[in-house]
């Protein structure tokens, strides 16, 4: 059900700290860690603690944990002293979501181009 921890999800796992990760930010509904196939300097991922398929099952079903998501990126593009960076919350698998747990992508440190792939 949406919003409950999924026991074959990797991002559930990290929230439980079964599986590790190297945090940088927690609060109550949210947490970020750096990801594991950086492709930037900074590329952090910031997820709700409640399982949510995407970021649109997130905004329809929990939509003030997508704001707190939101103002984690902001908080993260801070501490990591970005003054330019990208969100990028892939959603379906057709625009290359491979996890199937709502993340919003922050990269920065770099020069990026647009369009993106
Ligand atoms: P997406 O393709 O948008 O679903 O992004 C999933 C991201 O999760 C990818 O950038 C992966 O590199 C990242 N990832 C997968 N497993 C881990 C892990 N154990 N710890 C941190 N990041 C991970």
């Amino acid at each position: 059900m949406a919003g409950e921890p999924q026991n074959d999800c990797l991002f559930c796992k990290i929230v439980a700290g079964e599986i590790p990760a190297t945090i940088v930010r927690e609060t109550e509904t949210t947490v970020a860690f750096r990801d594991i196939n950086p492709q930037a300097p900074t590329h952090v991922l910031v997820i709700p603690k409640a399982h949510y398929e995407n970021a649109a099952e997130l905004a329809a079903g929990a939509p003030r944990i997508a704001a707190d998501v939101l103002a984690e990126t902001k908080a993260v593009a801070d501490e990591e002293k970005l003054d330019s960076y990208r969100l990028v919350f892939n959603t379906g698998s057709g625009a290359g979501q491979t996890v199937w747990h709502a993340h919003a992508h922050v990269l920065g440190g770099r020069g990026l181009q647009w369009p993106p792939g």
